[in-house]
């Protein structure tokens, strides 16, 4: 038989998400999600833009808590341009760098009005080969290689810059539908040409300006998955990226688990677990300020809600009747309990008392006054840096490791 490639998934709201116009994340967050992520078992964070200065604490205190453990399984990824000089500004920023994304634009239409005549295609070929050979030369251990505006892109010169890419040494290729105007249709039969052509990994990075980021991102998968390669889909929280965004993290993996030919036909990581989704995007939601959507799939307020006559009745019969999963599937179904009445919180005034009460109720221990005092004044500081009230993933993390939460509030210009 045949054999069939299988589906990881690689999050790129930190890199992604966050550079969307009007919308941002603190540091702190963008580490929150880090390892929500890894816990939710996803392949791949891009992390961030390694050749930004505002980023460099941030990611190389995120490699360091891989490092320790806190971060367990997940790639960090820095993502740069495919400039030599940016791979090299990247690892010189962070040495510890392991994981890289190279993006450069393929299109004739973009290389045209982007580059004005001053580059054409066989200069982005060159510009590439020697981004990833230095990558690699500087400890890259993984390598991939985004064309932005692929889907644009002729399909034999996507297929030469994949070829070349794979014999300077990478070892992905990413398919950026940047500007989301692909069809489901379209995509797999381009993906299944590049797949048989290149037998190169692909991953999919579907933008939702036509409202199908995530069924053009499953047919690519399968258009790869088919054709015996492993695909990578790009995903984002809540579909937070660019414009009207990218393909949605929780949808995406609902669809290979729960759509009735998916499920079968394109198989999904089996690391991921799809019973964290309530609590990675009700905190993106939280960190980034924006609400989910009531009817977001799994995670809206009203994605298991019945009450017209038919629909409740038929719920209440047999909740098979109008839902394809069920809540406890996402991680919902328990009962919340929001404090109503008197409540002590802990933030950028705070004092010891009631900074201990909030860390007693979380469990939280600390060995004396003086360690508590100096993740208090840490605690401060958070609250400033995020400027909201802080979760208790958020206080956990700064109590464990307040060294490495220093660093990664260390913004200053
Ligand atoms: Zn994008």
């Amino acid at each position: 038989m045949k054999k069939t490639g299988k589906v990881y998934l690689i999050d790129v709201t930190n890199r992604d998400g966050v550079q969307t116009s009007r919308i941002l994340l603190p540091k702190l967050s963008k580490t929150m999600l880090n390892i929500y992520l890894d816990e939710m078992g996803v392949f791949q964070s891009e992390m961030g833009f390694p050749t930004i200065k505002h980023e460099v604490n941030y990611i190389n205190a995120n490699l360091e808590l891989a490092k320790l453990g806190a971060i367990k399984r997940i790639h960090l990824e820095g993502w740069c341009r495919a400039i030599p000089e940016d791979v090299k500004l990247s690892f010189k920023n962070c040495p510890d760098l392991k994981h890289l994304n190279i993006s450069i634009s393929t299109s004739d239409i973009m290389i045209r009005g982007k580059f004005q005549g001053r580059i054409g295609f066989q200069d982005i070929i060159k510009s590439l080969n020697e981004s990833v050979k230095t990558a690699k030369e500087l400890g890259a251990e993984t390598v991939g290689i985004n064309a932005e505006d692929a889907s644009r892109t002729d399909i034999n010169k996507l297929i030469e810059f994949i070829l070349s890419g794979k014999e300077a040494g990478a070892d992905r290729f990413r398919y950026c539908d940047t500007l989301g105007t692909d069809d489901p249709i379209t995509i797999y039969e381009r993906i299944k040409t590049l797949a048989i052509a290149t037998m190169f990994p692909i991953e999919m990075h579907c933008h939702n300006d036509l409202g199908m980021a995530e069924a053009v991102s499953h047919a690519g998968a399968q258009g790869a998955v088919e054709s015996g390669i492993n695909t990578y889909i790009n995903t984002t929280l809540n579909g937070y990226g660019e414009r009207c965004g990218n393909c949605d993290l929780v949808s995406t993996i609902l669809a290979l688990k729960f759509s009735h030919e998916l499920k079968n036909k394109v198989p999904l990581d089996e690391h991921v677990d799809l019973k964290k989704a309530w609590k990675i995007g009700r905190y993106a939601s939280y960190a980034f300020n924006i609400p989910i959507p009531m009817n977001q799939p799994g995670v809206g307020a009203n994605a298991f809600a019945h009450e017209s006559g038919i629909h409740a009745d038929g719920a209440l019969k047999d909740r098979r009747n109008y839902e394809l999963y069920d809540p406890e599937d996402v991680g919902r179904g328990e009962p919340e309990l929001a404090e109503t009445g008197r409540i002590i919180t802990t933030g950028e005034y705070g004092g010891i008392k009631g900074f201990r009460h909030v860390c007693d109720k979380i469990g939280i221990s600390f060995k004396n006054d003086n360690d508590a005092r100096k993740v208090l004044e840490l605690v401060q500081y958070a609250n400033l840096h995020t400027q909201k009230p802080l979760t208790d993933g958020e206080l956990w993390l700064i109590a464990t490791h307040p060294d490495i939460v220093k660093q990664i509030m260390t913004v200053n210009p």
